[in-house]
């Protein structure tokens, strides 16, 4: 059935995953305080719901979801809500943002959890209202409220679940722990997905680097024959949603489009355990599995780690740092986020935690561009990256559009390869930033417009009202007397 394309482009950098898969998944001592960001995810901040001095118990809603696109966030633990305001944040600019300082108790007291007898009794909207009030998100990094994408089932005809178990980042393994450890809750959750989304097929795709990660997966699937685990190959960017569609079922997704529209949908081996334990356990996302890893970590390992726990405390279960790091980056080497201090918490998208050396970082000091066209061939999209790049230096935004940045995937490949060091993927961070930033005041704007607009066609109802009343009145003020005594 599967056509395995080979797509274009792509590198193969330095994997460093030996370490850190070669042990199993390391439970992590309670931190004495969790700091919850209120935005864990794509979309709107969370409305928060408890106060300061307010005690509350593991699992329980402290924020609310104000939209569909937004997630819920939950207490990781039982204890009590000392603050509501700024805590630190996994972002470069050291910026705080809005969340909840919490006590911890130490009790690990639980919610009453709620979960149906058999989920594949009840209807697939029920269970993806379960998933929303989860606070379930993609936690291969993109944080997107995986519920919006579970009603995706209701509005195209998807052929296809896709397990994205590539995990073709360099450095990060929890993935890979995650399929060995827990495969057969893994392939429940697919298939759990599959019933809500009524789709036709699972394929579960894992990069040929990772045999046990295949081998416990092809085992847990074997009792249920429609299950394909396929091995892809070890090629970054294989983890892109495109990138991986078109090798596993050779349908290519079009430009500016989406996964729906080529009947698959693709979802985090990670996403797809906490669909499971949601809907099965009725649990709450308020852990993961982070990959602690780099050359100035001890001993390099995968941990579980409560949403909201401070990192130093994550180096510290690994035996700590051996040396003091160049860069702290959470996520991948490729496309994480570099951090600013030892004080920000886990988040749900946080695969892995780096502490990484000079010799690990990419060279600082760039030189001028020589033509050589790598960027072009490394580009997994077919773009044209040293044109995007001169573009966006110009601050000539459209043209960067136009030369393709609206389907750059920010894998930094083409930076990668640059024997200039150019630092490529930086401009089309800034210019796919701004790109958003113009998008969202040109939809604030065109609110402000409706928002006058309804205002003066209300206002001119109300006169026109008025002014009939007005009329009507004096109609019947001017009728003789005798046609009103009639
Ligand atoms: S790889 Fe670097 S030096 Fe070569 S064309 Fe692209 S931007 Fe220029
Ligand atoms: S960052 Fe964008 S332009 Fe560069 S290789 Fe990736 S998709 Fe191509």
């Amino acid at each position: 059935m599967f056509n395995l394309a080979r797509i274009s482009g792509g590198i193969h950098p330095a994997g460093h995953k030996d370490r850190s898969a070669a042990l199993s998944i390391a439970p992590l001592p309670l931190a004495p305080r969790l700091f919850l960001p209120l935005r864990q995810h794509a979309g709107a901040e969370a409305l928060p719901l408890v106060r300061p001095g307010d005690r509350v118990l593991k699992g329980e809603l402290l924020a609310a979801s104000p939209s569909e696109v937004s997630a819920p966030i939950h207490a990781p633990t039982s204890g009590r809500i000392l603050d509501l305001g700024p805590i630190p944040a996994p972002h470069p600019s050291g910026l705080t943002v809005n969340g909840y300082v919490l006590e911890v108790d130490g009790d690990e007291r639980w919610i009453d959890l709620d979960a149906p007898a058999d989920p594949f009794a009840v209807a697939p909207t029920e269970l993806a209202n379960r998933v929303a009030a989860a606070g379930v998100v993609g936690l291969g990094g993109a944080i997107f409220p995986a519920a919006v994408k579970l009603k995706q089932g209701t509005r195209h005809e998807i052929k296809t679940v896709l397990v994205n178990g590539s995990e073709c980042e360099p450095y990060l393994t929890c993935d890979d722990r995650l399929m060995r450890e827990r495969a057969e809750a893994v392939v429940d959750g697919a298939r759990l997905i599959q019933h809500i989304l009524r789709a036709y097929s699972i394929v579960i795709a894992i990069e040929d680097n990772k045999p046990a990660a295949l081998a416990a997966m092809r085992a847990a699937a074997e009792p249920y024959g429609a299950i394909e685990v396929v091995a892809v190959p070890a090629l970054y960017p294989m983890g892109s949603a495109k990138q991986l569609i078109r090798e596993v079922t050779g349908r290519e997704v079009p430009a500016g489009g989406r996964s729906t529209d080529v009947g698959v949908l693709v979802h985090n081996v990670g996403t797809v355990y906490a669909i499971q334990q949601a809907l099965r356990h009725g649990r709450p996302l308020i852990s993961r599995v982070v990959t602690v890893a780099g050359s100035c970590v001890t001993n390099p390992r995968n941990v579980e780690a409560l949403i909201g726990t401070p990192i130093q405390a994550l180096f510290d279960a690994c035996g700590g740092l051996s040396k003091t790091p160049r860069q702290l980056i959470m996520g991948g080497p490729m496309m994480g986020t570099v951090l600013p201090s030892y004080e920000v918490p886990v988040i749900k998208g946080a695969t892995g935690l780096l502490a990484l050396d000079a010799h690990e970082l990419p060279r600082a000091e760039a030189s001028p561009c020589i033509r050589c066209a790598r960027c072009v061939d490394a580009c997994p999209m077919g773009l044209t990256p040293l044109e995007m790049a001169a573009h966006t230096r110009a601050e000539d935004l459209d043209g960067a559009m136009q030369a393709g940045l609206r389907d750059c995937i920010l894998c930094g490949c083409c930076s990668y390869v640059c024997p200039s060091h150019i630092p490529l993927v930086r401009y089309f961070q800034y210019a796919t930033g701004k790109a958003d930033e113009r998008r969202s005041a040109s939809r604030k704007m065109e609110h402000i417009k409706q928002m006058t607009e309804a205002r003066a066609a209300r206002l001119a109802e109300e006169e026109a009202a008025k002014a009939a009343a007005k009329a009507a009145k004096k109609r019947k003020a001017a009728k003789p007397a005798d046609e009103v005594e009639s």
